[in-house]
């Protein structure tokens, strides 16, 4: 069955011009590009979005990060989209990523790593509504 993912290319990503590049990755995969906008978010969007982590060292780090620039959020779909998304993103740290991964292609760091993907479906559900409206969903 057919499922839906959250995405977000970083700013870093977006600030280096890889935005297509990190486009064509995620087609060639197979994913549905559902939803997709580019926009500049608030230190509190981010915060918001990043609530679990609050609690982290590198909350505050984080959280100017991605309201350092313009991001591109999307909704992906296809079967198995959750887990396939993290797999083509690869590890957090782009030093452990895998070849051919988006992380190894395209992140400089653990900070400036390029994309996100929801990592489990109540995230996902939760970061689609966030960041989308219904109408944008149809
Ligand atoms: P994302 O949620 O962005 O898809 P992830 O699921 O691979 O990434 P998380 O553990 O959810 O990783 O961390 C969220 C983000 O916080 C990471 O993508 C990274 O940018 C940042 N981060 C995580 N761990 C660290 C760390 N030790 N130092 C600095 N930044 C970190
Ligand atoms: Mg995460």
């Amino acid at each position: 069955m057919s499922q839906r993912t959250f995405s977000i290319i970083k700013p870093d990503a977006v600030r280096k011009g890889h935005t297509g590049g990190i486009l064509a990755e995620i087609e060639k995969a197979g994913f549905k590009i559902a939803a997709i906008k580019r926009q500049s978010i608030s230190k509190d969007q981010a915060k918001g979005f990043y609530h679990v982590h609050s609690a982290r060292p590198f909350f505050d780090g984080l959280t100017t990060f991605m309201s350092s620039g313009p991001i591109v959020l999307l909704v992906l779909e296809k079967e198995n989209a959750i887990a396939d998304l993290r797999k083509l993103m690869g590890a957090t740290n782009p030093a452990n990523a895998e070849e051919g991964t988006i992380r190894k292609k395209f992140a400089s760091s653990i900070e400036e790593n390029a994309i996100h993907g929801s990592d489990a479906e109540d995230t996902a559900a939760f970061e689609i509504g966030y960041w989308f409206a219904g109408y944008e969903l149809l």
